[in-house]
């Protein structure tokens, strides 16, 4: 599947927020938006005029670049979050919450998504007892989420592991640190979603 390759910070610097995509660096004054709190590009420190349309754009700009999307799979996730009963913005974030690569960095075996991406693809994880490197696999309750033995040596894995405690794992989940693995209590709620992004102009944005 394909991803976005270019620079991580330029990201943030866009949205004016911490997405947090670069793990440890984030925590620390190397982070770019902290040097450079203003828009890349040779045109970054204009003003610009904000539309309500550029509102609602940023917002689900935002959202998509925390998870790591391109705009069609983004897409995808939206149209899935739009059937059936309940809150689409809130279904909408349930389901991305959902992704194995998200659980695999919120259960602290990666620093950061694309971390957490790379070693579910790789082959690092299974997912009751089953090798699977899909990153949009969607999580269950009771699944367990695991390090596969022969990957528990590798050194990020277990930096990530150190680190977590900075940003704490959320409540749906257990995470058992000597045993390399976690298990999903419950699905998230919304307020059990930790991110900073508002998802009711997201629906409006692709409403519109
Ligand atoms: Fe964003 Fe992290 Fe880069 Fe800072 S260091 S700009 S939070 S990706």
């Amino acid at each position: 599947m394909a991803r976005y390759k270019g620079a991580l910070c330029r990201l943030c610097r866009r949205e004016g927020i911490k997405l947090f995509l670069k793990g440890d660096r984030c925590y620390t004054d190397k982070c770019a938006l902290e040097r450079r709190p203003y828009p890349p590009g040779q045109h970054g420190q204009r003003r610009v005029k904000i539309t309500e349309y550029s509102l609602l754009l940023r917002e689900k700009q935002k959202l998509k670049r925390i998870y790591g999307l391109l705009e069609t799979q983004f897409r995808h996730y939206f149209d899935k979050a739009e059937k059936g009963k309940g809150i689409t913005g809130e279904k909408l974030l349930i389901l991305l919450e959902r992704r194995l690569d998200n659980v695999v960095y919120r259960m602290g075996f990666a620093n950061s998504r694309n971390q957490a991406r790379q070693l579910v693809r790789h082959g690092h994880i299974m997912v009751n007892d089953k090798k699977v490197d899909i990153p949009s696999y969607l999580v269950n309750v009771g699944d367990v989420i695991k390090v596969r033995d022969k990957s528990r040596n590798i050194l990020f894995i277990k930096e990530a592991m150190e680190a977590v405690a900075r940003r704490g794992i959320p409540t749906w989940l257990e995470v058992s640190k000597e045993k390399f693995e976690g298990k999903v209590r419950t699905l998230p709620t919304r307020d059990q979603i930790d991110i900073p992004v508002k998802e009711q102009p997201i629906v409006e944005f692709y409403s519109k």
